[in-house]
């Protein structure tokens, strides 16, 4: 096999459904089957596919240009989307910073919080805070902020981990005494060791791949008190959960927080081309000015804002403003928990809904096995991660296309017997 897939046990693979062309929220194969997109291609692609819209405005700029380096020169769409993004995004966080891909936008969260204290003269402060069951990205540094998993079991020799802590348990509506346990341990953990530490970098609230974890805006507003009592920076990495996903354009409205940095990518783009924006306070972007190099941020990935990724971007928020998506996502968001209510079994652990997400986390992993193949005979398209049986539909979803994937769900529960 020449090509190599990810997350791929690569020895015995199993001939893959091959995607000819795809409309709205449905895959057509070459082979002649369709399937309805129940993960929007991951969680990105939130308009559908081949959105009449999006696909005109980027063919206009391909006719402009459909890339320049941004290093020494500038363009409207990325000048745009920076003025755009500060726009919509919680008060402060005023300057943005583009790259290709989410795992990159985390990396340069987290120089931007190392250098952040380097640059005000600090030492010592090196140390990254993160959730257990956290998950931030393939790259080194963002595997030393995610948790222990399949995703980083093979370099643990090799990460520099920082602290983790755990996320508060009760889920959305936790009580204050169930929150209050996490907050303390943040605390003890500040209170020893605040001098070693730069950031604490989060997924606000709800932990995706690292297991669909939802928990309360209250931790957050707690959160963000230490941090400023402590001097310690506070990123949100709203990758998966930035533009809509959660109910709110971004999660951290939940909770009515601002953190110091925020990355956002995934959506951002709606599924075309890959992109990624890191937002910094103007407090940490003014740590950055000097008069050499020595204060600058040193980064520069060869697509960073990107003309065409760029016009996506624009197009894609200037369609959610204009066309009601928090709406669309909260009729979503009825249709999951009305459904769930009649999808029962011993062999659920806990059902979880928030926004466009619907998540049962299974008891054993076992019970899954056999699903992806159960939905794609039955024309949908759903992929656990483990024990976790999610779906995150396009925004763009009809009832009834969400309606068959409901059902395919329930079929493949009540196949499991009581
Ligand atoms: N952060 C979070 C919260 C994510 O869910 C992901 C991707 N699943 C990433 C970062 C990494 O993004 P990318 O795959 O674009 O590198």
């Amino acid at each position: 096999m020449k090509l190599w897939f990810p997350y791929k046990q690569m020895k015995n693979l199993e001939v893959l459904l091959s995607v000819k062309n795809a409309q709205g929220a449905v895959l057509h194969m070459d082979n002649g089957s369709s399937l309805i997109d129940g993960i929007s291609s991951w969680w990105a692609v939130i308009h559908g596919y081949n959105h009449p819209e999006i696909n005109e405005a980027l063919i206009n700029q391909i006719s402009q240009v459909s890339h320049v380096m941004l290093g020494g020169l500038s363009h409207q769409p990325a000048a745009q989307l920076a003025e755009t993004l500060v726009r919509i995004t919680p008060e402060g966080l005023n300057h943005v910073f583009f790259s290709d891909s989410g795992s990159i936008g985390v990396e340069v969260a987290l120089k931007m919080a190392l250098q952040y204290f380097k640059n005000e003269g600090y030492e010592g402060k090196t140390k990254i805070v993160s959730l257990k069951n956290g998950y931030h990205g393939d790259t080194f540094k963002a595997m030393e902020v995610s948790d222990d998993s399949d995703f980083t079991n093979a370099f643990d020799d090799v990460l520099h981990r920082g602290y983790f802590v755990n996320i508060p348990l009760g889920g959305f509506n936790a009580s204050d005494a169930e929150v209050d346990v996490a907050v303390t341990e943040v605390e003890t953990l500040f209170k020893q060791l605040a001098a070693t530490i730069a950031c604490f970098i989060l997924e606000p609230i709800i932990q995706c791949a690292g297991g669909m974890n939802i928990y309360s805006p209250r931790y957050l507003q707690k959160v963000r008190q230490l941090c400023d009592a402590y001097n310690i920076l506070l990123i949100f990495d709203e990758v998966a959960t930035g533009f809509g996903r959660t109910g709110k354009l971004f999660a951290a409205e939940h909770a009515a927080v601002s953190p110091d940095i925020m990355i956002m990518g995934k959506a951002m783009t709606a599924g075309y081309i890959g992109h990624a924006a890191t937002l910094a306070s103007t407090r940490v972007f003014n740590s950055f000015l000097g008069d050499t190099y020595e204060k600058a941020l040193m980064h520069g990935p060869t697509f960073m804002g990107n003309p065409l990724a760029c016009t996506v971007a624009l197009k894609s928020i200037e369609i959610i403003e204009e066309q009601n998506y928090i709406d669309k996502i909260a009729n979503i968001e009825r249709i999951i928990r009305d459904q769930f209510e009649s999808i029962t079994s011993d062999y659920i652990l806990e059902k979880r809904v928030l926004g466009a997400i619907g998540v049962l986390e299974m008891k054993d992993t076992k019970s899954l096995v056999g699903f992806n193949k159960f939905c794609q005979e039955k024309g949908v398209w759903l992929r656990p991660i483990g024990n976790i049986l999610y779906l995150m539909p396009p925004y763009i979803i009809n009832d009834k296309e969400l309606l068959t994937i409901l059902k395919v769900i329930g079929e493949w529960i009540d196949s499991l017997g009581q």
